[in-house]
C-alpha cells in the first residue's frame, strides 16, 4: 500500500522542528529513522498531514562520555553507532549486548534511539534499557527543555507522556558504580524479530555484598517496567524467589507470537537467567 498525501518539512534546527509541530495543532509526526514510521504510513495504520524531517538537524547524532562514568546519546544516534560505539561497550555493556537485538542490520543503519523511546514498543530493546539503566529523556519544547525520567516516560504500548509538539533530543545515562555484573536474555521466534519477552538484569557489589539489583522486563506489560518485586526477592532469598516473583508480577498478553502463560514462563526462566549470569560477572 500507499500511504496517504502528506505534506512534508526538513527541520535545521530543534526550534525550527518544535515550531512546526507546535503550528499544525498536534496533527504533524516527527521523522527520524523512519523504520517503524513509515511502515505504518504505508499500512495507514498512521496518517498525517505534515511530516517534520529531524534528520538535518546537526548536534543530535552524538555518543558523549560524561564525568561520571554515564554518556549522552543523541537523540538521532543510530542503533548501529550505539553497536559499534566503544563507550557504550565499556561503560554500558548490557546497552552493547541489547543492540545486537534490535531487528536487522538495514534497520539499525537508520532507526534512532530517539525514534525508539517515542515509538515505545512495549517488546523493544531500548525503552527496556532506558528504564534499567535510570535514563532521563530530555525532550524539547516550545517552553524549552524538559528532562523526563524513563520510568515516568511509557504510559500504554505505542505511548509516552511527549506533548505533539515534543521532540526527544537526547538521553543521558547515569554511570554505573564500578563492581556491577549485567545479564541481557530475550526470546525471540527469528534472530532480528521482535522479542516475545526478555529480561536485563544488573547487580552491584561492593566488598563482597550485593548492595543494588536492578532487573527490567520487556514484553511483559503493556510497557517497559522494573520488576521491582524480584528485584526485592533476589536480595531478601536469591535467585530463585526472584525468577518466582518476575512470574507472578507479569501481566502479559496473547496474541499470535505467545501465550500470556508462556511468556510469564518466559518471565520465570530469564529472570533466572540474567541473575545468574550478572552475578557472576560481579564476582570477577
Ligand atoms: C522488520 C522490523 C523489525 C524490527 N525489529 C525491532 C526489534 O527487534 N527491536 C526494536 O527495538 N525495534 C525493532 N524495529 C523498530 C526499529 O528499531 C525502529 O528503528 C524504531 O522503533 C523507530 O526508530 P526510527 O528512528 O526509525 O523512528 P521513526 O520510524 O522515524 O519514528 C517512530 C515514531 O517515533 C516518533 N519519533 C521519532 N523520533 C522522534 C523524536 N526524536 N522525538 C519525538 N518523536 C519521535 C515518530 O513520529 C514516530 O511516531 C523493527 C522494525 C522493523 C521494520
Amino acid at each position: 500500500m500507499k500511504p496517504a498525501p502528506f505534506d512534508y518539512v526538513r527541520a535545521s534546527s530543534v526550534e525550527e522542528a518544535v515550531a512546526a509541530l507546535a503550528a499544525s495543532n498536534g496533527d504533524a509526526k516527527v521523522l527520524a529513522g523512519g523504520q517503524s514510521l513509515v511502515p505504518m504510513l504505508n499500512f495507514r495504520v498512521v496518517d498525517a498531514p505534515l511530516f517534520v524531517d529531524i534528520n538535518g538537524i546537526e548536534g543530535l547524532d552524538l555518543i558523549e562520555e560524561k564525568e561520571d562514568g554515564g554518556l549522552r546519546i543523541g537523540a538521532l544516534t543510530r542503533h548501529f553507532a550505539l553497536e559499534t560505539s566503544v563507550s557504550v561497550r565499556d561503560r554500558f555493556p548490557v546497552l552493547h549486548e541489547a543492540m545486537k537485538h534490535v531487528a536487522h542490520l538495514a534497520i539499525r543503519n537508520r532507526g534512532t534511539i530517539g525514534g525508539s523511546l517515542s515509538h515505545a514498543d512495549p517488546a523493544a530493546e531500548l525503552p527496556m534499557m532506558a528504564v534499567l539503566l535510570d535514563a532521563k529523556i530530555v525532550a524539547a519544547g516550545p517552553d524549552g527543555e524538559r528532562e523526563i525520567p524513563a520510568g515516568d516516560f511509557f504510559t500504554a504500548p505505542l505511548t509516552t507522556v511527549l506533548a505533539p509538539d515534543e521532540i526527544v533530543v537526547a538521553v543521558d545515562l547515569p554511570g554505573l558504580p564500578a563492581v556491577t555484573g549485567w545479564g541481557f536474555e530475550e526470546f525471540a521466534q527469528r534472530r532480528g524479530d521482535f522479542a516475545v519477552a526478555g529480561v536485563a538484569a544488573l547487580v552491584t557489589r561492593e566488598g563482597g555484598t550485593v548492595t543494588n539489583t536492578r532487573i527490567a522486563l520487556m514484553g511483559l506489560h503493556d510497557t517497559p517496567v522494573r520488576a521491582r518485586s524480584a528485584e526485592a526477592a533476589f536480595g531478601e532469598s536469591g535467585i530463585e524467589a526472584a525468577a518466582v516473583a518476575a512470574r507472578q508480577d507479569a501481566d502479559p498478553m496473547n496474541d499470535l507470537h505467545g501465550s500470556a502463560d508462556y511468556r510469564r514462563h518466559l518471565a520465570e526462566a530469564l529472570t533466572r537467567r540474567v541473575l545468574t549470569a550478572a552475578l557472576e560477572r560481579a564476582a570477577q
